[in-house]
Protein backbone atom coordinates (compact mmCIF):
# COMPACT_ATOMS: atom_id res chain seq x y z
CA UNK A 1 0.00 0.00 0.00
CA UNK A 2 3.02 2.53 0.81
CA UNK A 3 4.23 2.19 -2.69
CA UNK A 4 2.27 3.00 -5.35
CA UNK A 5 2.87 0.69 -8.48
CA UNK A 6 1.24 3.09 -10.87
CA UNK A 7 4.20 5.41 -10.47
CA UNK A 8 6.59 2.89 -11.29
CA UNK A 9 4.88 2.67 -15.34
CA UNK A 10 3.88 5.01 -18.18
CA UNK A 11 0.92 6.28 -18.30
CA UNK A 12 -0.35 4.05 -20.37
CA UNK A 13 0.33 0.80 -19.01
CA UNK A 14 -1.51 2.76 -15.34
CA UNK A 15 -4.33 1.27 -15.89
CA UNK A 16 -2.41 -2.45 -15.52
CA UNK A 17 -0.70 -1.38 -12.66
CA UNK A 18 -2.31 -3.75 -9.72
CA UNK A 19 -2.00 -6.56 -12.56
CA UNK A 20 -0.16 -9.58 -10.91
CA UNK A 21 2.01 -9.53 -14.01
CA UNK A 22 5.63 -7.86 -15.38
CA UNK A 23 4.86 -4.41 -17.58
CA UNK A 24 7.18 -3.06 -20.28
CA UNK A 25 9.63 -0.10 -18.93
CA UNK A 26 11.44 0.50 -22.22
CA UNK A 27 14.74 -0.30 -23.43
CA UNK A 28 13.74 -3.91 -23.69
CA UNK A 29 13.18 -4.55 -20.07
CA UNK A 30 10.00 -4.97 -17.28
CA UNK A 31 9.34 -4.13 -14.07
CA UNK A 32 9.24 -7.74 -12.01
CA UNK A 33 5.89 -9.09 -11.24
CA UNK A 34 4.60 -8.47 -8.14
CA UNK A 35 4.74 -11.85 -6.49
CA UNK A 36 8.46 -12.02 -7.61
CA UNK A 37 9.03 -9.09 -5.92
CA UNK A 38 7.42 -10.46 -2.30
CA UNK A 39 9.42 -14.08 -3.25
CA UNK A 40 12.42 -12.11 -3.56
CA UNK A 41 12.19 -10.40 -0.77
CA UNK A 42 11.23 -12.62 1.29
CA UNK A 43 13.89 -14.56 0.81
CA UNK A 44 16.28 -12.18 1.05
CA UNK A 45 14.26 -10.94 4.63
CA UNK A 46 14.92 -14.57 6.06
CA UNK A 47 15.34 -15.14 9.36
CA UNK A 48 16.72 -11.29 9.77
CA UNK A 49 16.45 -8.11 7.28
CA UNK A 50 19.98 -6.93 5.98
CA UNK A 51 21.07 -3.98 7.33
CA UNK A 52 23.36 -3.05 4.00
CA UNK A 53 21.67 -4.55 0.41
CA UNK A 54 22.67 -4.40 -3.03
CA UNK A 55 20.18 -4.62 -5.93
CA UNK A 56 21.76 -5.44 -9.17
CA UNK A 57 19.51 -3.63 -11.78
CA UNK A 58 17.34 -1.02 -10.45
CA UNK A 59 15.06 -1.07 -13.51
CA UNK A 60 11.85 1.25 -12.54
CA UNK A 61 13.10 1.30 -9.00
CA UNK A 62 10.28 -0.74 -8.09
CA UNK A 63 12.15 -3.59 -5.72
CA UNK A 64 14.69 -0.84 -5.05
CA UNK A 65 11.58 0.67 -2.88
CA UNK A 66 10.57 -2.12 -1.16
CA UNK A 67 14.83 -2.68 0.02
CA UNK A 68 14.30 0.97 1.08
CA UNK A 69 11.34 0.50 3.35
CA UNK A 70 13.03 -2.96 5.15
CA UNK A 71 17.01 -1.83 5.02
CA UNK A 72 19.02 0.97 6.00
CA UNK A 73 20.94 1.46 3.21
CA UNK A 74 20.13 0.67 -0.01
CA UNK A 75 23.46 -0.14 -2.76
CA UNK A 76 21.77 -0.20 -6.16
CA UNK A 77 23.30 -1.00 -9.72
CA UNK A 78 21.70 -0.34 -13.09
CA UNK A 79 23.47 -0.69 -16.63
CA UNK A 80 21.22 1.26 -18.52
CA UNK A 81 21.70 5.24 -17.54
CA UNK A 82 18.19 6.58 -18.58
CA UNK A 83 16.51 3.90 -16.43
CA UNK A 84 18.84 4.37 -13.43
CA UNK A 85 17.99 8.56 -13.72
CA UNK A 86 14.28 8.18 -14.14
CA UNK A 87 14.48 5.70 -10.84
CA UNK A 88 16.39 8.05 -8.88
CA UNK A 89 13.92 10.63 -9.77
CA UNK A 90 11.22 8.73 -8.96
CA UNK A 91 11.98 7.49 -5.36
CA UNK A 92 13.46 11.18 -4.73
CA UNK A 93 9.90 12.04 -5.17
CA UNK A 94 8.45 9.40 -3.28
CA UNK A 95 10.29 10.63 -0.66
CA UNK A 96 13.11 7.85 -0.44
CA UNK A 97 16.58 9.29 0.61
CA UNK A 98 18.13 6.38 1.59
CA UNK A 99 18.97 4.54 -1.65
CA UNK A 100 22.67 5.22 -3.64
CA UNK A 101 22.59 4.90 -7.00
CA UNK A 102 26.05 3.28 -9.42
CA UNK A 103 25.79 3.26 -13.40
CA UNK A 104 27.75 0.15 -13.80
CA UNK A 105 28.38 -3.17 -14.45
CA UNK A 106 26.31 -5.21 -11.77
CA UNK A 107 28.69 -8.66 -12.66
CA UNK A 108 31.17 -6.66 -10.94
CA UNK A 109 28.76 -5.36 -7.97
CA UNK A 110 29.59 -2.21 -6.36
CA UNK A 111 33.32 -2.45 -4.56
CA UNK A 112 33.43 0.51 -3.29
CA UNK A 113 30.71 -0.32 -0.49
CA UNK A 114 31.08 -3.70 -0.17
CA UNK A 115 30.87 -5.93 2.21
CA UNK A 116 26.23 -6.63 2.54
CA UNK A 117 24.54 -7.76 4.21
CA UNK A 118 22.31 -9.09 1.16
CA UNK A 119 22.13 -8.87 -2.41
CA UNK A 120 19.58 -9.06 -4.55
CA UNK A 121 19.35 -9.56 -8.55
CA UNK A 122 16.54 -8.35 -10.39
CA UNK A 123 18.24 -10.05 -14.12
CA UNK A 124 19.34 -13.42 -14.33
CA UNK A 125 22.91 -14.68 -14.84
CA UNK A 126 24.10 -18.40 -16.52
CA UNK A 127 26.54 -18.53 -13.51
CA UNK A 128 27.02 -17.28 -9.85
CA UNK A 129 28.70 -14.18 -10.21
CA UNK A 130 32.06 -14.47 -8.79
CA UNK A 131 32.39 -10.68 -7.25
CA UNK A 132 28.75 -10.92 -5.89
CA UNK A 133 29.94 -13.87 -3.84
CA UNK A 134 33.39 -11.90 -2.71
CA UNK A 135 31.06 -8.73 -1.81
CA UNK A 136 28.48 -10.56 0.62
CA UNK A 137 29.41 -10.49 4.48
CA UNK A 138 29.72 -13.05 6.87
CA UNK A 139 26.38 -14.14 7.73
CA UNK A 140 25.19 -12.18 4.14
CA UNK A 141 23.01 -13.62 1.87
CA UNK A 142 22.38 -13.51 -2.39
CA UNK A 143 19.14 -14.35 -4.07
CA UNK A 144 19.17 -14.29 -7.51
CA UNK A 145 17.66 -15.79 -10.33
CA UNK A 146 19.85 -18.68 -12.64
CA UNK A 147 20.20 -20.17 -15.98
CA UNK A 148 19.23 -19.02 -19.39
CA UNK A 149 16.07 -18.82 -21.18
CA UNK A 150 16.50 -21.93 -23.23
CA UNK A 151 17.24 -24.78 -20.66
CA UNK A 152 15.26 -22.37 -17.60
CA UNK A 153 15.62 -20.58 -14.70
CA UNK A 154 15.30 -20.80 -11.29
CA UNK A 155 15.59 -19.00 -7.84
CA UNK A 156 18.74 -19.46 -6.16
CA UNK A 157 19.73 -18.47 -2.13
CA UNK A 158 23.49 -18.33 -1.14
CA UNK A 159 24.64 -17.91 2.33
CA UNK A 160 28.05 -16.97 3.33
CA UNK A 161 29.38 -18.59 6.94
CA UNK A 162 32.64 -17.03 6.58
CA UNK A 163 34.50 -19.20 4.11
CA UNK A 164 31.83 -21.32 3.38
CA UNK A 165 29.07 -21.18 1.09
CA UNK A 166 25.72 -22.53 1.63
CA UNK A 167 23.37 -22.70 -1.21
CA UNK A 168 19.68 -23.29 -1.43
CA UNK A 169 17.47 -23.58 -5.18
CA UNK A 170 13.66 -22.28 -5.13
CA UNK A 171 11.25 -21.82 -7.70
CA UNK A 172 11.20 -21.25 -11.23
CA UNK A 173 11.15 -18.07 -12.86
CA UNK A 174 11.25 -16.17 -15.89
CA UNK A 175 14.01 -12.75 -15.61
CA UNK A 176 15.34 -10.58 -18.34
CA UNK A 177 18.80 -12.00 -18.78
CA UNK A 178 22.09 -10.24 -16.77
CA UNK A 179 24.14 -8.36 -20.10
CA UNK A 180 27.62 -7.77 -19.49
CA UNK A 181 28.62 -3.87 -19.76
CA UNK A 182 26.93 -0.27 -19.70
CA UNK A 183 24.82 1.78 -21.69
CA UNK A 184 24.85 5.21 -21.61
N1 LIG B 1 13.24 -4.89 -10.23
C1 LIG B 1 13.35 -4.17 -11.47
C2 LIG B 1 13.66 -5.17 -12.57
C3 LIG B 1 14.05 -4.55 -13.84
S1 LIG B 1 14.44 -5.73 -15.11
C4 LIG B 1 12.02 -3.49 -11.72
O1 LIG B 1 11.01 -3.98 -11.18
O2 LIG B 1 11.97 -2.51 -12.46
C5 LIG B 1 16.16 -6.03 -14.79
C6 LIG B 1 17.05 -4.85 -14.83
O3 LIG B 1 18.40 -5.34 -14.73
C7 LIG B 1 17.01 -4.04 -16.13
O4 LIG B 1 16.80 -2.70 -15.83
C8 LIG B 1 18.39 -4.25 -16.76
O5 LIG B 1 18.87 -3.14 -17.48
C9 LIG B 1 19.23 -4.53 -15.53
N2 LIG B 1 20.48 -5.25 -15.79
C10 LIG B 1 20.70 -6.28 -16.63
N3 LIG B 1 21.99 -6.67 -16.59
C11 LIG B 1 22.60 -5.83 -15.70
C12 LIG B 1 23.95 -5.69 -15.25
N4 LIG B 1 24.94 -6.48 -15.68
N5 LIG B 1 24.21 -4.73 -14.35
C13 LIG B 1 23.23 -3.91 -13.88
N6 LIG B 1 21.96 -3.98 -14.28
C14 LIG B 1 21.64 -4.92 -15.19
Amino acid sequence: RRIPRHHFVDEALAHQAYDNRPLGIGHGQTISQPYIVAKMTELLMHPTAPRRVLEIGTGCGYQTAFLSFLCEQVYTVERILPLQREARRRLYRLGIGNVHYHHGDGYQGWTEQAPYDGILCAAAAEREPEALLEQLATGGRLVLPLGDAGSGQWLRCIQRQGRHLERSDHECVRFVPMLPGIRS
